[in-house]
């Protein structure tokens, strides 16, 4: 059994998922699981974090919190892990996870494993298991010496627990002085899109350079919304102007590991499928049989786009409508 530490990451009041894939793992383990909470007039998530595993809830609410900057959520955190013999520090890799992950494990002279598809708990420490080489192989990774063990996991890889509502968790209120900050965020203007993000979706619907225009993507909207999915894209689609970089999944955009992930007009070149890979059932629409994204696709359609996804999205509305 270890002493783990869940970064729980919420957004507007709203917890994310990936915060409760990781207490579910670690309470599954029997292990003693706290969660670490930030922000402003965020403590009454603590009880939500309960549901999902955690024991205990470190709650830290102040304006200083209210929006996240690595400085300011490192200070608090530190002061929490090193006071209360932190074993082992979850966090999503996530955008958060990924600035703040490098920052806490050089200050705790601690050994980082991120991005990470799956891990298992042994005593007091944890096996991990990491994409490499864009995911054309897999590292098994093991943590030496002494000191925390840092790891973030990539979203959706361990699923979400069901809730158990009649679970609680003590909640402990953090002390927080922020002093000797470098950087401020004053203001945080958001995009006008209301549709999940790519990384935190259970269904991701994504278009390439072949959908020629952004107004195109609306094709992929429509049928997104039948089934409550987010909207990816291609790097050439984002390159074209067609789609925000936030929508752009590969290696050099966002990791995604969906449920189900419908691939239209995308090659599947190797820095795509860098992104995309360990999706769980991968859909391929695409005009070339010899498109490299077949290669990994669990089911493929060779045709047109324009003609394939009306079509699809027809069937999976009847489907809903049943
Ligand atoms: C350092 C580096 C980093 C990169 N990072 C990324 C990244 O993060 N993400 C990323 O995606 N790419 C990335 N790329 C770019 C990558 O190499 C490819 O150029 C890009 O993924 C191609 O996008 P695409 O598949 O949309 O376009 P294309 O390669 O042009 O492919 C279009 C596909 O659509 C098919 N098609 C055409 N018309 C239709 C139709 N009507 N119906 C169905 N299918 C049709 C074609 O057969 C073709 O397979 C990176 C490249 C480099 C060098």
């Amino acid at each position: 059994m270890a002493k783990v530490f869940v970064i729980a990451e919420q957004r507007d009041g709203r917890l994310k998922k990936s915060t409760f894939e990781l207490l579910g793992a670690s309470a599954a383990a029997g292990n003693e699981t706290h969660a670490i909470l930030l922000g402003e007039g965020v403590a009454g998530l603590a009880a939500e974090l309960a549901h999902y595993g955690a024991n205990k809830v470190h709650v830290a609410d102040h304006a200083g919190l209210k929006f996240y900057t690595a400085d300011a959520y490192a200070q608090v955190i530190l002061g929490v892990v090193k006071s209360s013999g932190a074993e082992i520090i979850l966090a999503g890799h996530t955008p958060t996870g990924r600035d703040l992950m490098p920052k806490l494990a050089a200050r705790l002279d601690a050994g980082l494993a991120s991005d990470c598809t799956s891990l298992a708990f042994e005593g007091a420490t944890v096996k991990v298991r990491r994409p490499v080489y864009s995911g054309k192989a897999t590292a098994e990774v093991e943590f030496i010496g002494s000191g925390p063990k840092l790891v973030s996991m990539r979203s959706n890889a361990l699923g979400v627990p069901k809730p158990d509502t009649s679970k609680t968790a003590e909640a402990v209120s953090v002390a927080v002085s922020l002093g000797d900050l470098k950087t401020k965020v004053t203001e945080v203007v958001k995009g006008a899109s209301a549709r999940p993000d790519v990384t935190e979706a259970s269904i991701v619907v994504s278009g390439g350079r072949s959908l020629k225009t952004a107004e195109n993507f609306k094709l992929l909207e429509d049928m997104a919304d039948v089934v409550g999915a987010a909207v990816g894209a291609s790097r050439a689609a984002v390159d074209a102007g067609y789609r925000p970089h936030r929508d752009q999944v590969g290696q050099t955009g966002k990791v995604v590991s969906p449920a189900l992930y419908v691939a239209c007009g995308i090659s599947g070149a190797i820095q795509h499928l860098a992104g995309m890979r360990t999706s769980k059932v991968i859909v391929a629409i695409n005009t070339d049989s010899e498109a490299p994204i077949f290669q990994v696709a669990d089911y493929g359609v060779v045709g047109d786009l324009f003609q394939v996804v009306p079509a699809l999205q027809g069937e999976l509305s009847k489907m809903k409508d049943h």
